[in-house]
């Protein structure tokens, strides 16, 4: 892998894609600034080598120049983080930014303006690309988040640096992760699928009966398996032209010897709401008119056991409808069981989609080994693909 500690940065300029697309309120102040302090690791050691970076991102989905989507509303932010002095080009290629980044001296940033206010960047588009590697001598991908694309910036820029490019620290440390769980993960390994429906998470359900000795399923796509094996749901989530499928990879698993938890009971209420009267039943007799919501204390029994006997541990998605309290209860178990079996040595990796927000806002982010940075990245490279932003690098 060709990482960031493999190159001496003294002298030279780095062009660093990162993803600063932060949400900002309508007076343009930072809600979070996680990628903002996700990128420093990368900009740190090349500005400590010596070095300067120009550091491109996109921020939001502008349809051409459009100020409220302008960088340059982090610009202090980033100096801040990065303890750096931070200039700021009004175009991300051009005669201004390049002669801002030729100027550059070692130890100063150069933000360059929103990449997605040229239509070329979505596009993927060569001469683009080439304008934009004018910019420095060194590419660094640090953006984990636009992997999955074949952008300009993330994917098409990279050919121009034949020797010279890298992998950041941050997307060094997501790839690492995606490998500690499928490629070289300590058994028993435990894949945790939760979240709405069966048919988003298909591909990463097979994958994972190659991969993995567990695969506990949590939250709306439970329901899909109940019907299909004769269960009473009610009126829970189903997806009724999956149930054959449904079917098909509860058979695919027994043949591969991957064992599949299904919950055993159920937390049902008779409204999606908060203010809904609830009761435990058994997953496959849930009553007409009530819908299952989250697990029920059985199920969190058995899903205890296993995470607690596992040496690996992935979690994608919620158990239930964790936004309303009186659903969350199994998804807040289910991270602390994970967080016990991390400090029990366990290597644990929360990602793509809802469980992201879950560990967060439930405070479990730092007592598990990894939470990763991107949702669509993270989700295809559980499905086993091989992102056009990483095999750029690798190439
Ligand atoms: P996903 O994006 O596929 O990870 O799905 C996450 C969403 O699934 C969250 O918004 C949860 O509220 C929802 N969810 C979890 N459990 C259930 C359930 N039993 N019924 C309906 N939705 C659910």
């Amino acid at each position: 892998m060709k990482t960031l500690d493999q190159f001496n940065f003294a002298g030279k300029r780095a062009v660093v894609r990162v993803d600063f697309n932060v949400p900002l309120n309508d007076k343009f102040e930072i809600g979070d600034d996680t990628r903002i302090l996700g990128a420093a690791p990368t900009i740190k050691k090349i500005l400590a080598d010596g070095g300067c970076a120009v550091v491109m991102s996109h921020l939001g989905r502008p349809k051409g120049v459009e100020a409220k989507f302008s960088l340059k509303h982090i610009q202090n932010r980033v100096a801040e983080v990065m303890g750096a002095e931070v200039l700021f080009a009004d175009d991300c290629i051009g005669a201004e930014a390049v002669a801002k980044a030729e100027a550059l001296k070692p130890g100063q940033i150069l933000l360059v303006e929103n990449l997605r206010f040229h239509k070329e960047e979505k596009n993927g588009d060569v001469e683009f690309s080439k304008e934009l590697a004018k910019l420095g001598d060194i590419y660094v991908n640090d953006a984990f988040g636009t992997a999955h694309r074949a952008h300009a910036s993330t994917t098409v820029m990279a050919q121009f640096f034949p020797e010279n490019k890298c992998f950041g620290a941050l997307l060094a440390k997501e790839i690492e992760s995606i490998n500690k769980v499928l490629k070289e993960g300590e058994h028993p390994i435990t894949a945790v699928l939760g979240g709405a429906k069966v048919s988003s998470k298909i591909t990463i359900i097979e994958k994972m009966l190659d991969t993995v000795d567990n695969i506990i399923i949590g939250g709306g796509m439970v329901f899909t398996f109940v019907k299909a094996q004769g269960g009473k749901i009610g009126s829970s989530l189903v997806e009724d032209e999956q149930l054959e499928l449904a079917l098909d990879l509860l058979k695919k698993a027994e043949d591969k010897g991957v064992k599949i938890y299904l919950p055993a009971d159920v937390l049902a209420a008779d409204a999606f709401s908060n203010d809904a009267n609830t009761k435990v039943v058994l997953s496959n007799e849930i009553p007409d008119g009530w819908m299952a919501l989250d697990n029920g204390p059985e199920s969190m029994k058995e899903i205890k056991e296993v995470i607690l006997a596992s040496k690996t541990v992935l979690w994608n998605g919620p158990l239930g409808v964790f936004e309303m309290e009186k659903f969350a209860n199994g998804t807040i178990q289910l991270g602390e069981y994970i967080s016990e079996a991390t400090a029990n040595g366990t290597f644990s990796l929360v990602g793509g989609g809802d469980s992201v927000a879950a560990v967060k806002q439930f405070g479990f982010a730092d007592k598990v080994s990894y939470v990763s940075t991107g949702g669509g990245a993270m989700l295809e490279s559980l499905e086993g693909k091989l992102l056009p932003g990483i095999a750029a690098i690798l190439a």
